[in-house]
Parts: structure tokens; sequence; C-alpha cells
């Protein structure tokens, strides 16, 4: 029988679709979300598994878990992401996502659980010296987020130490697209990210989008970024879940595609694709936004045999507007987002 994979975070965006790949491919699952950000409606009605509502930072309720269900390897997604927030509440990034982290590591100590793919950032990394930045290079984070990522790669290379417990820590680029038969997707709130913000633009539910800086050493002046599908992240997840329980060793991997794509290119690609006009408006930069992050999968697909599938932005673009326009819709138009949203499946 294949293992039985407690997935963190496992209502939100990287996390659901996860837990998708991991049900189709056979994997027992127990979400643990603590619904600050994810979907009980979809949890329900799409991956309809054991779902555990709490916090990562809720001991007893972990040691519950691990004693409840015969648990072989955690998948930990939970966490706050927003760059921009980070600066201005760094205490809340480093609490949930430093400190919750550090609980569970422990109960997973406790309970003798010693395999976790942890899902990491290339964010680390900081303003690159050189472009695809490899797994070695310097690592200077230049916002909270992204230091208690960090935080967490260097604390999980000590629990390795102490204890044995192995690790694989994926990087990802910028996670994108949706499930491509439109059952899971993107749906944060309130939304800080560039291709769904430009999706709600093209719906209609936000009159523009802001370009954050146009003064980036770059060719157009504004941020490149290289977008990578949510199902190629979830597909190498499961491979680094197999690498662990096939002994492999703690390892870290990026995950991008190995292009980037500047703010002002994704625009035009999005109104190509959604054949919309988007109102756009250029604003001053935000806080804690490196000017490029490109990266290859290379590793990951020597070492874990990872093939991504979707690295084509025009198809992100295209799972992403398919998923928002039956989540949300298109407003005004005649299904309300919640009567939407209550019959995805
Ligand atoms: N961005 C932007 N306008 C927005 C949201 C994001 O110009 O409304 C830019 C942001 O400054 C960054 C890029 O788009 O350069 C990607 O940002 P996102 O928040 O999607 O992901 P991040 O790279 O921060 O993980």
């Amino acid at each position: 029988m294949k293992p039985t994979v407690l997935v963190t975070g496992g209502a939100g965006y990287i996390g659901s679709h996860a837990v998708l790949s991991l049900k189709q491919q056979g994997y027992q699952v127990v979400i643990l979300d603590n619904l600050s950000g994810g979907h009980k409606d979809l949890v329900e009605t799409v991956l309809d598994v054991e779902f555990v509502v709490g916090d990562t930072s809720d001991r007893p309720l972990l040691d519950k878990l691990f004693q409840t269900y015969k648990i072989d390897a955690v998948m930990h997604f939970a966490a706050y992401i927003a760059v921009g927030e980070s600066v201005e509440q760094p205490g809340k990034y480093y609490d949930n996502n430093v400190g919750g982290t550090l609980t569970l590591l422990e109960a997973m100590v406790a309970a003798g659980v010693k395999k976790l793919v942890f899902s990491s950032t290339c964010a680390i990394y900081g303003p690159p010296d050189e472009v695809p930045i490899p797994e070695n290079h310097p690592k200077r984070p230049i916002s909270p987020y992204a230091r208690s990522k960090w935080m967490v790669e260097q604390i999980l290379e000590d629990f390795d130490r102490a204890y044995g417990l192995k690790s694989v820590r994926f990087r990802y680029f910028n996670a994108a697209g949706a499930d491509p038969e439109g059952r899971l997707g993107e749906d944060h709130y309130p939304e800080t990210h560039l291709i769904p913000l430009i999706i709600q633009a093209a719906l209609g539910h936000r009159d523009s989008i802001y370009i954050f800086g146009t003064d980036y050493d770059t060719p157009d002046g504004t941020c490149i970024r290289d977008y990578i599908h949510i199902l190629d992240i979830a597909q190498a997840h499961i491979l680094g879940l197999e690498y662990l329980m096939q002994g492999g060793d703690s390892d870290a991997f990026n995950l991008g595609n190995g292009q980037g794509f500047s703010v002002r290119e994704v625009i035009e690609l999005a109104k190509t694709v959604t054949a919309q006009e988007i109102e756009v408006i250029e604003k001053p930069r935000r806080a804690g936004d490196p000017p490029t992050l490109v990266g290859t999968g290379d590793r990951a697909k020597q070492v874990l045999g990872w093939k991504p599938e979707y690295a084509d932005l025009e198809q992100i673009l295209a799972h992403a507007w398919a998923w928002h326009q039956k989540r949300h819709g298109r407003k005004n138009a005649d299904a309300t987002p919640a009567a939407l949203a209550s019959s995805a499946s």
C-alpha cells in the first residue's frame, strides 16, 4: 500500500493541488489546515480526504493526529506567503512560518515520523549574482517571508543532524496556473499575486492592475519572474516524497522553467489569452521584491526524474483564466461567485 501523507496547508493553493495529485496516484492523505487561507468547500467537494482543521503550532492536536493516523511522511505547505505583508508584519511570519514549523518538526520527531517535503521559495536567494540561480547560490533573503523560509531550511538541516529527519526542500519560482480540468485553482483573499490580479481585472472584478516598479535594471524596467505550473510543482512533491521513502538523503531543489517574464510581458500575454483589455497603472516598487528571479529545475530533473509538463506561460495563463471564470465568473454575469463556488467540483 502507498504511504499515508499528512499535508499541512492542504486546503490552500499549492497544497490542494498536491493533495489531488497524491490521491490520484493512490496515496492516503490527511489534511491539516487552519483555513486562514484555504477553502473548505474545495476540500469537501473535490479532494474528499481526511480533513483536520487546526494549526501547526497546536502541539496537542499534532500529537493526537500522529496517534490517530499512521502517518509515514509530511508535506508541509502551511505558511503565510505575502511578501509585502511580511515586511509590514514580520512577527506574524516568524511566529507562523518558523514557530509553527518548529512545533510540527518536534511532534514529528516525537512520533517517529522522519520524512518531510517542505515548501520553500526561490526568494531565499535574494537579488541573484547569476541567472539562472543555482541551488548553491548564496542565500540573502530580503523579506521576512523569505527569511522565514530560509530559517526553516536551516532548522531542517539541524533536525537531520540531530534526529535523522530527512527532508526535501523545494524552492519554487512563481507558482501559477490551475488544475487543467478546472477543479482547483488559486483563490487567495486578499489576493496579492500578479497573475490572479491580472485575471481579476480581465473579469471586471477590479478596475486595473498596478505594476510595482518600472525602474528596475531589467530590459523593460519591471521585475522578471519564472512562472511554474502548479501541477508541475505538485508532481515534484510526489517525486520528492518517493525519493525520501526510498531512503534518499536530505536535499534542496529549485523548481523553475529557466525562462523569465517581466511584469509587462505577463500582462501583455494575459491580454491575449483572455481577449480583454486590461488597464495598467504604474506604481513605485513594492518592498521586498528582487528584480529578477529565474531558475531551472535541472537538479530536480536529474536527481528526482522531474519532467515539467506545462512549462508554457500561455498555457499556465489559460488554465488560470478558465479556473477564475468558473470560480468567480465575470462581474455582472448571471451566476454569482457564491453560486459558482458552491457548484465547483
Ligand atoms: N506585481 C505587480 N503588481 C501586482 C502584483 C505583483 O507588479 O499587483 C509584481 C511584483 O512586484 C513582482 C511580480 O509581480 O515583481 C510577481 O509578484 P507576485 O506577488 O505574483 O509573486 P512573488 O514574486 O512576490 O512571489
